[in-house]
């Protein structure tokens, strides 16, 4: 019986990742060079695969299924073990919610996405405000359909990021806003305000070059992967072997493309290195938000912003830009990929502002789930955070409330993973040291001992380990948020 039941769950898997395997490819091509002529057609396509997903998974027989081997989980090896837990949790998630709600909900949130891009194009924010009401109210029915206890915001969170709850956000964030906001503003008055250079005309196709040359410098398996150009950019996986990641070009900005690349590469390395032990599976992917923005931030910034990275670099760059970068020294662009800014945009935002622009998101997401707000009221709400917290306020929808694509989407409960991630960056870069020596790697651009360490104490393990897990496995102890207090102060309290 138990042999079976084993077999059969592993059939379940290989047919879900093999849908949700074709659910990506196509979501990579409508993001990439689909045409838009095709987007009916594309749109059909897309519900029809939902509703193979959705009937093969959600029934009484793979109910039962997942209660037998759960019941007999001490009896399991690993590998089985995880694919219960995962497949368990996806199941909850979905199986309380009523099939006609569900599909209501997926049309509401179509909708909603070019409600939400017309608002944002005409700075009002009332023509989102009807779909936004709408997809609240749909969220907090599903959220009371889940039955989970404690705050009901903790229901969506764990959602991106197992495990975490209001109480560990709440003091996370408190203890940030405490010593980040006096940091800003010592950053800002004493930093070196010239970095308009960057800001000159550079040649997209050396841009591109660029790219293509520190992808694989950065460990990036080009016989495994691609690399393409996205409005917005991302990575997608298709498999550990096919793992493809997006950029984007700005002819008057030399930064935004060599740290989308980066970040993006950062992502991709995670999902290349998991254990080709898990084959084609739904644990063959990154376990949470969290913990992947950790590695894309990690490179991104622990490692792409490190002057010892651009000891190496910049000469490389300086060639391809003789004229442009002439009279840029080692200091003059270390300061400048470095400087702190107050402003109005997250995606934007330097290292430092970054977390403040998450808790304002943070904050109202949290009131919209625990109180009966008025959607209305959440453009003002919206601003007067923005003033406490970075002490700038928006003009318009467009620079405020309206710049983030993910309600329209309903994926509330997103944004805290991103400042998680930063922080999960600072906790693992701090046990590396102990281990390696990264700024004489960085330095010669030598990438392998720290890949290495990667792969091995996170991303080998895929979705097998919780969030907690890896974390404590990884630096032999939970999270501890004070790392990245303190990784931010040496960097710039200086
Ligand atoms: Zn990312």
């Amino acid at each position: 019986m138990l042999t079976e039941n084993i077999e059969k769950l592993n059939k379940l898997d290989s047919k879900l990742s093999a849908v949700f395997y074709t659910q990506s490819l196509l979501e990579w091509d409508a993001e990439t060079i689909a045409s838009i002529g095709g987007v009916e057609e594309r749109a059909i396509v897309a519900g029809k695969i939902s509703e193979i997903y959705f009937n093969t998974f959600i029934n009484t027989d793979v109910e039962n299924l997942l209660e037998e081997l759960n019941e007999r989980k001490a009896e399991l090896d690993e590998i089985t073990k995880a694919k219960v837990s995962i497949y368990k949790r996806k199941f909850d998630n979905i199986a309380k919610i009523p099939v006609k709600d569900y599909s209501d909900y997926q049309v509401l949130i179509s909708k909603s996405y070019s409600a939400w891009e017309k608002a944002k194009n005409e700075e009002d924010f009332s023509i989102f405000a009807p779909f936004l009401e709408k997809i609240i109210i749909y969220q907090k029915k599903f959220i009371k359909l889940r039955g989970k206890s404690g705050h009901p915001y903790n229901t969506i969170l764990d959602d991106f990021e197992p495990g975490i709850t209001v109480e560990i956000l709440d003091e996370f964030f408190d203890k940030l806003r405490d010593s980040i906001v006096p940091l800003v503003q010592k950053v800002c008055d004493k930093q070196s305000k010239d970095i308009d250079f960057i800001n000159q005309k550079f040649d997209i196709a050396k841009q591109a070059e660029f790219s293509e040359y520190i992808i694989p410098k950065l460990g990036f398996d080009n016989s495994r992967g691609m690399m393409t150009t996205s409005v917005h950019p991302f990575t997608l996986n298709l498999s550990r072997n096919d793992v493809r990641i997006t950029t984007h070009f700005q002819e008057n900005n030399i930064t935004e493309s060599i740290f989308t690349t980066i970040h993006e590469t950062g992502h991709a390395m995670y999902e290349q290195n998991i254990s080709e032990k898990y084959g084609l599976s739904a644990l063959t992917t990154g376990v949470s938000m969290g913990i992947h923005e950790s590695q894309s931030r990690l490179y991104e910034n622990n490692l792409g912003r490190n002057i010892n990275f651009w000891n190496f670099n910049l000469p490389i760059l300086k060639h391809l830009y003789e004229k442009e970068l002439k009279d840029v020294s080692i200091g003059k662009w270390y300061a400048a990929v470095n400087h702190v800014k107050r402003s109005l945009i997250r995606i934007e935002a330097d290292e430092v502002t970054y977390p403040l622009h998450i808790m304002v998101r943070y904050e109202i997401e949290k009131k919209i789930f625990s109180e009966d707000i008025d959607v209305n009221e959440l453009p003002s709400i919206w601003n007067d955070l923005y003033e406490e917290y970075l002490g700038i306020r928006p003009k318009n929808d467009a620079e405020g409330i309206l710049q983030d694509v993910h309600w329209s989407g309903g994926d509330f409960g997103y944004f805290p993973s991103y400042a998680l991630g930063s922080a999960y960056a600072a906790q693992f870069e701090k046990t590396m040291r102990k281990k390696m020596d990264i700024d004489k790697d960085l330095n010669n651009l030598e990438m392998d001992e720290i890949k290495e360490w990667l792969k091995e104490n996170i991303h080998k393990y895929g979705s097998s380990k919780m969030p907690s897990e890896i974390i404590k496995d990884a630096t032999g102890e939970k999270f501890n948020s004070d790392y990245y207090i303190e990784y931010l102060y040496n960097k710039y309290d200086n």
